[in-house]
């Protein structure tokens, strides 16, 4: 348990299509960074899309949310959810990732507790829609 601990999720448009080397070279910095920082969760990438979800103490996710938002490689960045949150949905995850092509059932499975948990803590209707917004962007994606 940590009060201070916070959850972002956003949606966003790849500048251009990424090959798998790109994605690869995203995710190496990223688990770097992200371990050291403590920072956890979860990426998605399907046809020119991504969707992360970024978890940890909340001053390291501001720091690592900053830092991602002025990359050139993605824009037209959808925050969905910002919330503080009791317990990390992917504690074991410095990023984890799949191309979504690819989604098996144990990722499914943690999704699905990832939505069936959220809406206990989205307090606010914009996280009510952030948070179907999630829901839609996973089902499209099977
Ligand atoms: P530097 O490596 O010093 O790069 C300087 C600038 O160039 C930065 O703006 C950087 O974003 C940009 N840049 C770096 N490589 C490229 C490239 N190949 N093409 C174009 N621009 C480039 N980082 C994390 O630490 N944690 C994450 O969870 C995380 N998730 C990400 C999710 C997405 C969808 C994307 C696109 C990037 C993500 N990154 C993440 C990478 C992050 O945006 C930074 O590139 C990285 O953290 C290094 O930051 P830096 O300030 O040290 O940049």
């Amino acid at each position: 348990m940590n009060s201070s601990m916070r959850r972002i999720v956003y949606l966003s448009t790849a500048t251009r299509l990424m090959s798998d080397l790109e994605l690869m070279d995203v995710l190496r910095v990223s688990r770097e960074n992200n371990t050291r920082d403590g920072v956890t969760g979860l990426l998605l990438y399907q046809g020119g899309n991504f969707i992360q979800l970024l978890e940890g103490e909340s001053a390291a996710v501001d720091t690592v949310y900053a830092r991602v938002m002025k990359d050139p490689r993605h824009h037209s960045v959808l925050r969905m959810l910002d919330n503080e949150s009791p317990e990390r949905l992917f504690p074991g995850w410095s990023m984890g990732f799949r191309p979504t092509a690819s989604l098996g059932d144990e990722l499914k499975q943690e999704i699905a507790e990832f939505i069936i948990k959220a809406p206990q803590e989205a307090t606010t209707t914009d996280g009510r829609r952030a948070l179907r917004l999630v829901s839609s962007f996973v089902q499209s994606m099977r």
